[in-house]
C-alpha cells in the first residue's frame, strides 16, 4: 500500500493534534505519505493569504485530505479558510457521526446520530452586502440541484450503511421559500428509498427533543447554518467537541476534520484531546478502503477511553495530547 495524502495541520491545537493523528494512522497503515501544506493563520505568515493556491492542488492531486481547524484571521478582509476549501473543492456534504463511547460521562446514554449537513449554500454562500449605510444584508442559497445532490448523498450513505430512519430538519414554516424547495426536493429524493422511514422535523423542535432524549433519533439530515449549531449541541450529547469526527466529503474529493475550532484557549500546551482527529482519520481509512485499519483506530480509541487512565482534561483527566495518543497505539 502506497498512498499519497494531504495533511493540513492548521492553526492553535492544529498542529498538536494533526501530529497525533499521524502518528495514529503510521501505526496502522504505514505506506502512507503525507504531503503536508500549510493554511490559515499560519499561512498568511508564510504566503500571504490563509488559502494559498498549492492547498487546494495538493487536495486535488491526492483527492483526499486529513486537516487541522483553520483560523480565519479576524477584519483583515479574508473569507473563511474552511468555507472556501469547501467550496472550491465542492464538498458539499459534511458528515459527522455522534455516537456515545465506553467510559465518557454524559447525561444520555446509547446515543447513536449521524448529522448530514450542506456544506456550499445557505447563509455560507457568503453573499452579504450593505445596500445602504447601516443595513446589511445576507443571502440565505437554497438551490434545487445543492438539496438533490446532497439529499441523494445522504440516502446512499443510509442505505449503504444501513440506517433506517432519517429526519429532514427544516425551518420552512417561516422560510416557506428556502426550506420549502430543500424540503420538496430532499422529499422527492426520499421517495427513491421507501424502505428508509423519512420524517420531518422543526429545527427548534429538534433542539429540544434532542437535549431531553436524543435516543429515538438516527440520520439527521440538513442545510449548512443548522447543521453547523447541531453538531456542536450533538457533541454535547457524547462528552464534548474533543470527541466527535467529521468529513467533508464531495464527488471526487474528501476533506478530513474534527467537529472543534482552533481552541486558542488551550493552545500550544500539549493538552488537547486528539480522539477527534484521531476518529476522523479513521473514518478518512475507511473511505479509502482501509476498513480493517479503521476499525482497529475506532476499537483502540474505545479501550482508551473505557479504561480512562489517559484522558485528558476535557474528559476529566490529567494525560497530555502525547501520552493519550501513546495509550491508543499501544492498544492497535
Ligand atoms: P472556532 O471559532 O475555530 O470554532 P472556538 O474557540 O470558538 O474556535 P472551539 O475551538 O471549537 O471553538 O472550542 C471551544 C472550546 O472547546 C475551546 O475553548 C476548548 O476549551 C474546547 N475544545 C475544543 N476542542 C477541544 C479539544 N480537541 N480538546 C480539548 N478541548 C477542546
Amino acid at each position: 500500500m502506497d498512498y499519497a495524502i494531504t495533511l493540513i495541520p492548521g492553526d492553535g491545537i492544529g498542529p498538536e493534534v494533526s501530529e497525533a493523528a499521524v502518528r495514529v494512522v503510521d501505526a496502522v497503515c504505514p505506506g502512507i505519505r503525507w504531503r503536508r501544506v500549510d493554511a490559515g493563520a499560519s499561512a498568511v505568515e508564510t504566503h500571504g493569504t490563509p488559502l494559498p493556491e498549492g492547498v487546494i492542488e495538493a487536495v486535488r492531486e491526492t483527492r483526499v485530505a486529513l486537516k487541522g481547524p483553520c483560523t480565519t484571521p479576524v477584519g483583515k478582509g479574508f473569507s473563511s479558510v474552511n468555507v472556501a476549501l469547501r467550496q472550491a473543492l465542492e464538498l458539499y456534504v459534511s458528515l459527522r457521526p455522534v455516537d456515545t463511547l465506553p467510559g465518557v460521562k454524559t447525561h444520555h446514554e446509547d446515543v447513536q446520530l449521524v448529522v448530514f449537513r450542506e456544506n456550499t449554500e445557505g447563509l455560507y454562500a457568503g453573499m452579504e452586502h450593505e445596500p445602504v449605510e447601516g443595513v446589511v444584508e445576507s443571502l440565505r442559497m437554497v438551490s434545487e440541484h445543492a438539496s438533490r445532490r446532497f439529499a441523494k448523498f445522504a440516502y446512499e450513505w443510509c442505505r449503504f450503511e444501513g440506517h433506517r430512519k432519517v429526519h429532514l430538519v427544516h425551518k420552512a414554516s417561516i422560510m416557506k421559500l428556502s426550506d420549502g424547495l430543500f424540503l420538496d426536493v430532499a422529499r422527492e429524493v426520499a421517495s427513491d428509498y421507501p424502505f428508509i422511514e423519512t420524517d420531518d422535523i422543526l429545527i427548534d423542535h429538534l433542539c429540544m427533543s434532542l437535549v431531553l432524549d436524543p435516543t429515538p433519533f438516527d440520520v439527521l439530515v440538513m442545510e449548512n447554518l443548522f447543521g453547523d449549531l447541531l453538531s456542536d449541541l450533538c457533541a454535547g450529547l457524547v462528552g464534548g467537541l474533543g470527541l466527535v469526527p467529521g468529513a467533508n466529503i464531495g464527488d471526487r474529493y474528501a476533506v478530513f476534520e474534527a467537529v472543534h475550532g482552533s481552541a486558542p484557549d488551550i493552545a500550544g500546551k500539549g493538552i488537547a484531546n486528539p480522539i477527534a482527529l484521531i476518529r476522523s482519520a479513521a473514518m478518512m481509512l475507511k473511505h479509502i478502503g482501509e476498513r480493517d485499519g479503521s476499525a482497529r483506530v475506532e476499537r483502540a480509541v474505545r479501550t482508551v477511553l473505557e479504561k480512562g487512565e489517559a484522558l485528558t482534561g476535557d474528559l476529566g483527566g490529567s494525560a497530555t495530547t502525547r501520552q493519550i495518543t501513546d495509550a491508543i497505539i499501544r492498544e492497535l
